[in-house]
């Protein structure tokens, strides 16, 4: 079972795909968070965003992992180091978008969570899962909602992970990071066009993640009916 999960910034992306994951029982991947680890690295390093040469010569040698840490929690971990905390800075979220338009990032990142999802059950979510990562995902879900809902959440998460946030700039900066991730020329954000749209605003989480599971659960028994309809037939064969 493969499904991906995509939209804009906020959408409740991660919280969803998570709950998903753990009721199902598959694999999370928070493609996110890779391109996150890769924006710190280039931040530590020192290099410009704009500079595609150090940006090329700096991801080929990274080492950038997600692991899951003994009471379940997911972590990313780069070069070895948990950087899960740091990753969630507001320089580190500024630097991962246009960081994650150069091509040589996403080659990278791309390959690697094709990778990750070869020999494995896995929800992952991201911008461009169901476009380009796992085109044949078995469910496949475009996570929406308004701007200022997403605003609202993503300011509440900030102020819970200790940074100031106040509502119209988070929103700011949200809506600058969608118009950079759909724009883009490399595979910009956009839904999948055989995508569901949930449009969460006035949805609950539990009510998200039923009608993620639901879908994910309508597709299993399809297989197995088309699986029992085409038996005697082969069989016969
Ligand atoms: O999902 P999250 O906000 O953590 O992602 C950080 C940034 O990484 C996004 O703004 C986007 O630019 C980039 N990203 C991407 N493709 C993905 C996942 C994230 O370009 N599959």
């Amino acid at each position: 079972m493969k499904i991906a999960i995509d939209g804009p910034a906020g959408a409740g992306k991660s919280t969803v795909a998570r709950a998903v994951a753990r009721r199902l029982d598959l694999t999370y991947v928070d493609t996110g968070a890779m391109y996150r680890a890769a924006a710190l690295a280039c931040i530590r390093a020192g290099v410009s965003v704009d500079d595609g040469a150090a940006i090329a010569a700096l991801i080929g040698s990274l080492d950038i992992d997600l692991a899951t840490a003994s009471d379940g929690r997911p972590v990313v971990l780069l070069e070895g180091e948990d950087v899960t905390d740091a990753i969630r800075s507001p320089e580190v979220t500024r630097y991962a978008s246009p960081l994650s338009a150069h091509s040589v990032v996403r080659r990278a990142l791309v390959s690697q969570q094709k990778a990750m999802a070869r020999h494995r059950d896995v929800v992952m979510e991201g911008r461009d899962i169901g476009t380009v990562v796992l085109p044949d995902a078995d469910v496949k879900v475009f996570l929406t909602a308004s701007a200022s809902v997403r605003a609202a959440r993503r300011a509440r998460d900030l102020a819970e992970a200790g940074h100031a946030a106040d509502v119209a700039a988070v929103q700011a900066g949200i809506e600058e990071r969608d118009r950079r991730d759909s724009s883009r020329a490399d595979s910009p954000l956009r839904r999948a066009d055989d995508a569901v749209e949930i449009v969460s605003d006035e949805l609950t989480v539990d009510e998200v993640v039923d009608r993620v599971v639901e879908m994910a659960l309508a597709k299993t028994e399809g297989t197995r009916q088309s699986t029992s309809r085409r038996m005697p037939t082969e069989r016969a064969a």
